[in-house]
């Protein structure tokens, strides 16, 4: 079992993540396999976790959230990414509760953050489209103010928690004459929304237990109350705040999921014999072990320190798309190492190895791809 604490956790931090480990033993871990084979988590599963206090853990007390920092979720994602599952979305859920509560309007807040805390709704945010991913600025789907209504047109893809979500954050053209000024975030609450279709669950190479979903709107009315924040013309500026916790999220999944890779090849090695041999004792083995092992470490270092930057309010966006740039990419570099050392049984999917294999190859390009994130850091190149 991989119990490391980081140097940023308090004790409620520590309390928290032993409770968390415990829970995600008895209720997620036996129960991965059966979720890859149906396609989607237990919709039960979200509300056992709504009632730990697993959704809310850093919302304020006065929705019904635990009132933690950033670090609460943080603990929550690495547990999760410890246990090999992908499928559960509590990322983009947790996601979809900090744009509510930092860029809602109180009676938005009211609303909303209660049934996302206790599982009630489970949230999606809609960005990417089939014409637009990387270039958000190229999205077509529009929400044209109509009376008291907005109405929504347009059709997304590849959304997370697309077949479970109650709520999800579209982001939409208002005015799609102004470009970035003419975006806006839109809260689609689904229950008896008349013109809006959920299409495929997507067939995926990994992450077979998470629901990737096409959503379709077609004349979608939603009150103008629903606007985020309740204004229009925002929703740029809303989507850059939130960035960054998003490609925390993205660092501190990517580090649980190293250590788990690594964790599971050395009790591998241990066991398994070649020429008499146990594989551990090839010099090749614990050079690429002890490789991997040096990455993981340096990867720990630089999430915790931006974490411990996120905690007191200074990470600045680059470093974020640092951290997602870099732990995407050292993760994919160590699994595939560790693969090869389980040989033919790495590529069985029921050797976690293999799953994490085809999971993490994903990290690279959702979240903003890496190339997007090297736009990023390179910009600030030039202000150096
Ligand atoms: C499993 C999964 C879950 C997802 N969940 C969500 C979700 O919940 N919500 C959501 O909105 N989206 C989600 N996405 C979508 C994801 O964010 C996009 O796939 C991603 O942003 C890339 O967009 P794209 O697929 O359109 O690729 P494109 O933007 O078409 O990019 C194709 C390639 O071109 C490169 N490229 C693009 N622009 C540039 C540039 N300026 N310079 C250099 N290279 C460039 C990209 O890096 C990439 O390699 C998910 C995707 C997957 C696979």
């Amino acid at each position: 079992m991989i119990t490391s604490n980081a140097p940023w956790m308090s004790e409620d931090h520590i309390q928290l993540a032993d409770m968390t480990r415990r829970f995600f033993a008895a209720e997620m871990t036996p129960n991965i396999q059966r979720w890859c084979k149906q396609g989607v988590v237990d919709r039960k599963f979200w509300l056992k976790a709504g009632e730990l206090g697993l959704l809310g853990a850093s919302m304020p007390e006065l929705y019904g959230g635990s009132g933690g920092d950033f670090g609460y979720d943080f603990v929550i994602f690495i547990e999760q990414a410890r246990t090999g599952d992908s499928g559960w979305g509590i990322g983009v859920h947790s996601i979809v509760s900090h744009y509510i509560v930092n860029c809602g309007t109180e009676e938005q807040k009211e609303r909303w953050l209660p049934k996302l805390i206790s599982g009630e709704m489970v949230g999606a945010i809609a960005m990417t489209e089939p014409g637009a991913g990387s270039d958000l600025q190229g999205i077509r789907t529009t929400a044209k103010a109509n009376g008291d209504d907005l109405v929504l047109n347009g059709s997304k893809t590849f959304i997370t928690n697309g077949q479970s979500a109650e709520l999800i954050i579209v982001v939409t053209k208002t005015d799609p004459s102004q470009g970035a000024k003419g975006t806006s975030l839109v809260v689609l609450e689904t229950e008896g929304a008349e013109g809006f279709r959920r299409g495929r669950n997507l067939e995926k190479i990994g992450m077979k237990a998470q629901d990737t979903s096409e959503l379709f709107f077609d004349n979608v009315r939603i009150p103008r109350t629903n606007l985020l924040g309740g204004i229009e013309g925002k929703g740029f500026f809303q989507l850059m705040q939130e960035f960054s916790y998003e490609r925390m999220m993205c660092g501190v999944s990517a580090l649980g999921s190293c250590e788990l890779a690594l964790s599971e090849t050395v009790r591998y090695v241990r066991e398994r014999k070649a020429f008499d041999r146990h594989l551990m004792e090839f010099q090749n083995t614990r050079f690429k072990l002890a490789e991997c092992k040096t990455k993981l470490e340096v990867m720990r270092a630089f999430v915790n320190q931006a974490t411990e930057e996120l905690l007191a309010g200074q990470l600045d966006s680059v470093k974020a798309s640092m951290v997602k740039l870099w732990t995407s990419e050292t993760l994919g570099e160590i699994i595939d190492e560790c693969l090869q050392l389980f040989g033919g049984y790495g590529y069985m999917l029921e050797y976690p190895i293999a799953r994490l294999y085809v999971d993490s190859r994903v990290t690279r390009i959702f979240g903003g791809t890496s190339e997007i994130q090297k736009e990023i850091i390179a910009r600030s190149l030039d202000s150096d």
